[in-house]
């Protein structure tokens, strides 16, 4: 059940979009971009007043005010009735959640927007042009240029992004969505640069490699170099990235009652992942967030309990949590999200290759760009890439919360009857992911298209209560 995303918690190593699934809604910031963008700019200013107006008229009308009481109780004791609960917050955290969100949304798209001007003018200072430059002064070695060339340009990217990703780190701390001090934060952006500049150097190391191979089909080609890439990212990144920025500990020594319970789920999911493979996680160190998965394949296959999660939620609580997580795992969805991924990239490299040699055609000489194959075109691409990630960002949102409702269907099922009262779980747990996450009750329309990566946190109180296809002689439809 991971938090909404604040922007990028740990650092945006993912491969273009594959994203690690959690539970809870949110937002992501694209970073790193370039030159239409004068007008994009103001396009997206525009977007962002339309998408933020919505909003914004709902923080000056609060819903009608919901009882004092800590809305969590009222979620944990639903009526004789049977009536359904809803996400609701306290008037004050709820005026919090929104001013958050509204912040949130405001830096995403000054982010979105300054990104774009920053590679713009990275483009008309010819500042990729003069790295390339010391770069072939440096040795003529071609691997050795890559070596030199894309570190210079990836951090400078990186470092002149910086104000955006601090301003971001400051909101968490403002409204304690981080508990992580500065120095920490930074030590674990330099070891993010770190991991991106290694990926980075292979990346564009193959990129020209393909592209002086063929000027037509480097696009086609440089796909079938990324496929296994994405593959590997998204298959390691949990094994090799995490454990660089958090600790694991046997959950069993630490939680022996609980890896008991969570074996029971994952047998009654068809699975075996002995309690020598589930580990805790001390997330406290630098989050607020929960969480409770399964990942990894064959030998690593692996169970993590966020300490978080203990800390925060019951027992019952985290077994759900867990449950729609092993719902992301058992119904293939970083499968699906590898493959979806793998779509979206073919068409944008495709998209890519012919906007690159026409902006090249037209402003190359402007920018001392001398063609594709010039290592000091990779600013071009990225603004490309960028801008096609950025105007596709409702629609792979929109693919993630499909995706998450099942997993919430999922976690539903495979609790039923390993936890007493399962809907009321569910429904609590979900309350108590918006008030760790301040997630606002009711995000507009608009809002919801955009950042969403998970349903509405009402929506899925409100789906836990009522879906019940025990009582009505169904079968589930995915535990059987
Ligand atoms: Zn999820």
């Amino acid at each position: 059940m991971r938090a909404r995303g604040s922007l990028h918690h740990t650092p945006r190593v993912a491969p273009l979009f594959f994203q690690r699934r959690g539970m809870a809604g949110g937002t992501r910031m694209i970073r790193r971009n370039n030159q239409a963008a004068a007008f994009l700019s103001a396009f997206f200013v525009i977007l962002a007043i339309l998408l933020l107006s919505a909003p914004a008229s709902r923080a000056q009308q609060p819903q009608a005010a919901p009882p004092a009481q800590s809305s969590a109780q009222s979620a944990a004791a639903p009526s004789p009735a049977g009536q359904v609960q809803g996400y609701t917050l306290t008037p004050g955290q709820e005026a919090q959640a929104i001013t958050y969100a509204r912040a949130r949304h405001e830096l995403y798209f000054l982010d979105v927007a300054y990104g774009f001007l920053l590679l713009v003018l990275l483009l008309q200072l010819r500042v990729a042009p003069a790295f390339r430059d010391w770069a072939t002064q440096w040795t003529s070695n071609g691997f050795g240029q890559i070596v030199v060339f894309a570190p210079l340009l990836l951090v400078t990217i990186d470092v002149l992004s910086l104000p955006t990703a601090m301003w971001e780190h400051h909101l968490a701390l403002q409204y304690r969505q981080s508990i992580q001090g500065w120095e920490s934060w930074l030590v674990d952006w330099a070891k993010g640069e770190g991991v991106e500049i290694a990926i980075g150097i292979l990346m564009v190391w193959i990129l020209f490699a393909v592209i002086r191979k063929s000027s037509r089909n480097w696009w086609f080609y440089f796909w079938l170099a990324a496929v296994p890439l994405i593959i590997l990212g998204a298959v390691i990144e949990p094994l090799i990235v995490e454990p660089l920025f958090y600790k694991f500990t046997p959950l069993a020594s630490s939680q022996p009652h609980l890896a008991g319970r969570i074996e029971q789920v994952v047998a009654r999911a068809g699975l075996q992942i002995p309690q020598s493979r589930m580990f805790e996680m001390n997330a406290s160190t630098k989050r607020k967030d929960v969480n409770a998965y399964a990942s990894g394949l064959g030998a690593t296959k692996r169970v993590v309990v966020w300490d978080t999660s203990i800390q925060r939620m019951s027992e019952d609580e985290i077994l759900f949590v867990f449950g729609h997580e092993m719902g992301h795992y058992v119904l293939g969805h970083v499968r699906d999200g590898i493959l979806f991924s793998c779509a979206v990239l073919l068409l944008f490299l495709q998209l890519a290759y012919r906007v690159l040699h026409w902006m090249l055609a037209r402003w190359g000489e402007t920018w001392a760009i001398r063609g594709p194959d010039d290592l000091a075109s990779l600013p071009v691409l990225l603004l490309l890439l960028t801008l096609f990630g950025f105007l596709f960002t409702p629609i792979s949102n929109a693919y993630s919360r499909r995706l998450e409702h099942q997993a919430d269907q999922y976690g539903l099922e495979v609790i039923h009857g390993l936890v007493p009262a399962a809907p009321v779980v569910a429904a609590h747990a979900f309350q108590i992911l918006g008030e760790v996450d301040l997630e606002e009750p009711n995000p507009s329309a608009a809002v919801k298209f955009w950042f969403y990566n998970h349903p509405p946190l009402d929506e899925r109180m409100r789906f836990a209560q009522t879906y019940d296809p025990w009582s009505q002689g169904r079968a589930p439809e995915f535990v059987k």
